[in-house]
Formats: structure tokens, C-alpha cells, sequence
């Protein structure tokens, strides 16, 4: 198989001007080529008349050696990582507590080493988990056990389904291909933005689910973890709220950034937990043609592009860093919350993206010296104490406080809605964010709705909508684990984002990999 790198062809070319760029790129006659699939597809849209695809192509041609003595500069495609077969079986059966991206890939590579790992899930099944989550969105009603965080899938499963990632790993390879596998749109395998869908990846973690247990894997749901079975610095197994508790002398804990009373048990037995840095913010919601507009130009609708996604940092002068995050173009605001009295807004959307709205959170940076409290655990309480502030300002119910734009800018609270109707829902009341969100991230905000303005026209429009608030972009804890994966109490292997090693689907995805591998390597010595 050889590679050709940075084929260039203009949005809106077919089918047939691609074969014709890879026979011009290879010198060839169509007889010689027998095959090709994208690798990747980007878009360079520096030039505002002209945006053009910029592919990598992997062919097959009849004699490779003839096209390499061209010299055409193509180069032989690099073999695609894979685990080796472990040589032994675990003795006994791992558990992982949580079957988010960390949870689920972990179970995957552990149930095709034999490995037959229970997994613990303290929420619903996809299927009872959709109901849940959509009488929050109807009436309000808050299931602190199942809903957009916790349930089959973790937080991922009520997401944009983003699986673009900052890591540079070879493993991000095999977790598209599984997702493919599993029945994510086939197109994530080349676009340099692979994106899923809600709709779309409520199927591929059932699809995940079911491979999982075709290998003897085995899912408990509404099992939520309880304690630690801890002897002499060791995991001997787990408790599970309701049923007898569970032996084993591996855990991989991957529970996700808003396990808050999970973080609390691993404290109280003796596993080191620290503070760290996260974001607080609110999503904006502006029309979604406004955005593909200011951001495709002329090409704006253009069916080969879909809808237009930003991303955009600023450097307030308070010092503070602020940045838009997890972009949901033609998406709506979801109620994220977990527990009772705590408002938290997110964002998803469908794999078409056609909603009327492209919503993303505009973001603050915050670290432990800016929480008000010390300990493991301050971040937390950091984070609770804001969104009990937009639960009251919303005035019950999971309504959440909203703001336009324009009066945000202009200090003043907000009466009423614009042309941009937000779409959070079980509704909203127009407010004062600077009630629920802290005095330095509010002019941070302020300065880089600004800033990101010049950059994309209409950014600061005065009926845009801030809903608040956004809290949950990572995790306000890591427990610390050494080279081997584990962390100070030996057997127990942190995984994904809550653990603070990962911040996304793709990263939690491939830490939960590399954590059950070396969970493995630990255990077959
Ligand atoms: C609405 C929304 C949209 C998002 N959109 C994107 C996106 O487009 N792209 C992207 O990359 N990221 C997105 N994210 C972030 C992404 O979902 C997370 O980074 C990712 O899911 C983290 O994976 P994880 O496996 O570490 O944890 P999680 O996905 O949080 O999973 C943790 C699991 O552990 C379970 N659990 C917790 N405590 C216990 C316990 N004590 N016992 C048993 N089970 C327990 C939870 O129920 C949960 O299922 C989004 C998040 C949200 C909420």
C-alpha cells in the first residue's frame, strides 16, 4: 500500500476528479490502479474564494516498485498499531467501574485478552437512559443517577460526538476503527474532524456493549460503586450498592470528571487524590447560518462542508486565558447536570448538525488558588458553589439563567430574549450571568467575546445567547498513578477524565486502552 500526501482538490470536485488526481499523483493509467481509501480529509480555507480539500490517499496499485522508482513522492503506508496477544490469562477477572470512552475501550481490550472484566456502571443502559434524560429535558426531573453524565456510554453518550483530540497517540487509529466497526459513520476513519453524533453513538456503544460480552465481558448496570476494599496498600475489590460486594485484585477506576461522591470514598480510603486546574464558563448559542457564513463565505450551505465550527483563545488582561470549547455546530444546550440544586449546561448535537443554533462554551481557566477552599477536593466545592447559584438564578427546576449578548457586554441584567432563541431545555429565564459566574471569569468573558469578534464577524452579536452555567469541561481532580498505572494504592488503575489524564472522548478512549494494558502487563508477569 503506498501513501500519497497533500492531494489538493476544490470543494464541490466528484468522485471521478479524485481517481484522476491519484492516477495524476502516481503517473499511472487507471489498469494499474486497483485501489485507494481516504486517510484523511482537511479543509484549507485560507483563501476566501478558493477552499480546497487537502487529502491523504492510501492506493494500491499493481506493482508498487514501479510507481516508488518514479520518484513521485509517494512513501509506503505505515502499518497500523495493534496490542500484541497477551501470552497469559489474567487469574482472575478485572472490574472497571464506569462504561464511559475510558470504561468501554478498556473493557474491550481486556475482554479480547480473555480477561472476562466485569464492568460497573452506576447508571441505566443506553435504551432506559434516553428516557431518563428526556424527562429532565421535558419536566426537570433530575435522576442523580442517570442522566446526561452518568449511564451506559458516560458523558460522551449525550454529546457532539466530537472525536478530533490534541493527543498524538497510534492508538487514536485502532479507537476509530473500532467505532466504525461498531457502527460510527464510516467517514470518521478520514475527516480531520471526525464527528458522531448523538443519534449515532447511542447505537455504537450498544455495538461496543455487545462485542464486549460476545467475549465474555460481563455489564452490571445501576451498580454504583460504593467503597474500596482496601488491605495493606492493596485493592482486594469493590462494594456495589445493593448487592454483595466484589473480589478481584484489579481495579481500573474510570468514573468520569462528575463522580463527586465516588472521588469522596476514594479519599476516605486512603487514595491520593489533588486539585487541578479546570474552566468554568457558559455556552453561546448564535444562529447557525451566521456562523457558516462568517466562516465559509460564499460556500456557506455547501453540502460537502456542513456546518461551520470556530475555535478561538484570548489572553484577558486579568491574566486569566479564556477559549472556546467543544463547538456543537447546528447543536443544542443540554442540561448537564448531576445532582439535585446544581445547574450545568453542555452542549451536543445530531450527526446532520441542522439545528437552527451553533453553540459552543466560552471558557475561563481557573486553578486551586482561585478556589476559595484547600484540599483534594476544592475544585468541587469550587464548582458546586456556582451552580447553585444558576440552579436558584434559574429558579428551580433545571430552568437556567440566560443572557444576550449584548447585555452581558453592557453590565446589565437581561429582561428578555432576542432573535436567537436559546435552545436549552426545560426552558430559561433571562438573567444576570455575573450572579452565577465569578467576578474575574465574567471580564475575561467580556474581553474575549470581544476579541473573538474581530476574529469571526458577528461573534459579539447582541442577541446571541449566554445560558450558564458550563462547568464540567474536565475534571477538577487527578489521582495521581506512577509508570505502571496505578495509583499510590497498588491494584487500582485511574483511567480517563476523571481521573485528570484525558479531556474528551478520543483521549479517555485511548487512556482507557493504555490503562487495561498496563493492567495486563502488571498481571501477566
Ligand atoms: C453533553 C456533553 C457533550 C460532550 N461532547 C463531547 C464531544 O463532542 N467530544 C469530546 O471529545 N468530548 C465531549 N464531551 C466530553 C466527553 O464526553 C468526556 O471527556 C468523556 O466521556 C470522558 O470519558 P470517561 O470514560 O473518562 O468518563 P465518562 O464518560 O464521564 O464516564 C464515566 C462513567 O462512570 C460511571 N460512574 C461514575 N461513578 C461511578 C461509580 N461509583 N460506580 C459505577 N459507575 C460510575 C458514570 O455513570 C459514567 O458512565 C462531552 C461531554 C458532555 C457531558
Amino acid at each position: 500500500m503506498l501513501r500519497i500526501q497533500d492531494l489538493k482538490l476544490p470543494v464541490g470536485h466528484t468522485a471521478a476528479d479524485l481517481t484522476k488526481a491519484v492516477l495524476g499523483a502516481l503517473k499511472i493509467e487507471e489498469s494499474q490502479l486497483l485501489s485507494f481509501r481516504l486517510f484523511r480529509q482537511s479543509l484549507d480555507a485560507r483563501q476566501p474564494r478558493r477552499f480546497d480539500f487537502v487529502y491523504t490517499v492510501d492506493v494500491e496499485v499493481r506493482d508498487e516498485n514501479d510507481v516508488l522508482l518514479k520518484g513521485v513522492g509517494v512513501v509506503q503506508t505505515p502499518a497500523v498499531f495493534h496490542f500484541a496477544p497477551s501470552g497469559r490469562v489474567l487469574p482472575f477477572r478485572p472490574v472497571i467501574v464506569g462504561t464511559g470512552p475510558a470504561g468501554l475501550f478498556a473493557g474491550l481490550r481486556l475482554a479480547r485478552a480473555g480477561a472476562r472484566p466485569i464492568l460497573l456502571e452506576r447508571g441505566r443502559p443506553v435504551e432506559e437512559r434516553v428516557r431518563d434524560v428526556e424527562r429532565l429535558i421535558v419536566g426537570g426531573f433530575l435522576d442523580p443517577e442517570s442522566n446526561v453524565q452518568f449511564g451506559e456510554g458516560g458523558a460522551g453518550t449525550f454529546s457532539d460526538g466530537k472525536l478530533n483530540t490534541l493527543i498524538h497517540d497510534p492508538l487514536c487509529r485502532l479507537v476509530l476503527e473500532e467505532m466504525a466497526a461498531a457502527g460510527a459513520p464510516p467517514e470518521i476513519l478520514y475527516k480531520a474532524k471526525p464527528h458522531v453524533g448523538t443519534d449515532v453513538i447511542r447505537e455504537t456503544v450498544k455495538n461496543l456493549r455487545r462485542s464486549i460480552q460476545e467475549l465474555g465481558g460481563e455489564f452490571r448496570f445501576r451498580s454504583k460503586v460504593t467503597d474500596l476494599f482496601v488491605e495493606q496498600g492493596r485493592v482486594k475489590g469493590v462494594a456495589v450498592l445493593g448487592s454483595d460486594g466484589i473480589e478481584s485484585p484489579a481495579v481500573l477506576i474510570a468514573v468520569g470528571n462528575a463522580a463527586r461522591d465516588t472521588f469522596e470514598m476514594l479519599l476516605s480510603r486512603g487514595v491520593r487524590l489533588e486539585a487541578k486546574p479546570f474552566s468554568i464558563g457558559a455556552r453561546i448559542e448564535h444562529p447557525r447560518e451566521r456562523i457558516d457564513r462568517a466562516q465559509y463565505g460564499s460556500y456557506a450551505g455547501h453540502p460537502q462542508l456542513g456546518s461551520a465550527d470556530y475555535k478561538m483563545a484570548h489572553r484577558a488582561s486579568n491574566g486569566y486565558g479564556a477559549y472556546t470549547f467543544c463547538m456543537c455546530p447546528g447543536g443544542v444546550v443540554v442540561a448537564g447536570a448531576s445532582e439535585p440544586g446544581g445547574l450545568a449546561t453542555n452542549g451536543m448535537s445530531e450527526f446532520a448538525r441542522d439545528r437552527p443554533n451553533s453553540n459552543s462554551a466560552v471558557m475561563v481557566g481557573v486553578e486551586p488558588k482561585d478556589f476559595g477552599g484547600e484540599g483534594p477536593l476544592a475544585g468541587v466545592a469550587f464548582q458546586r458553589r456556582w451552580e447553585g447559584k444558576a440552579f436558584a438564578l434559574g429558579g428551580g427546576e433545571f430552568r437556567a439563567p440566560v443572557q444576550r449578548v449584548g447585555d452581558f457586554m453592557s453590565g446589565r441584567a437581561s429582561k428578555e430574549i432576542g432573535q436567537v432563541p436559546p435552545s436549552y431545555l426545560p426552558g430559561v429565564v433571562p438573567s444576570d450571568l455575573r450572579e452565577c459566574l465569578p467576578g474575574f471569569v465574567c471580564d475575561a468573558l467580556k474581553e474575549a467575546i470581544r476579541a473573538f469578534d474581530r476574529k469571526l464577524k458577528g461573534f459579539a452579536l447582541a442577541d446571541a445567547i449566554l445560558t450558564g452555567v458550563e462547568t464540567r469541561s474536565s475534571s477538577p481532580v487527578r489521582i495521581p498513578r506512577d509508570e505502571s498505572y496505578q495509583s499510590n494504592v497498588r491494584g487500582l488503575f485511574p483511567a480517563g477524565e476523571g481521573a485528570g489524564y484525558a479531556g474528551g472522548i478520543m483521549s479517555s478512549a485511548v487512556d482507557g486502552l493504555r490503562a487495561a494494558e498496563a493492567l495486563l502487563a502488571e498481571n501477566t508477569k
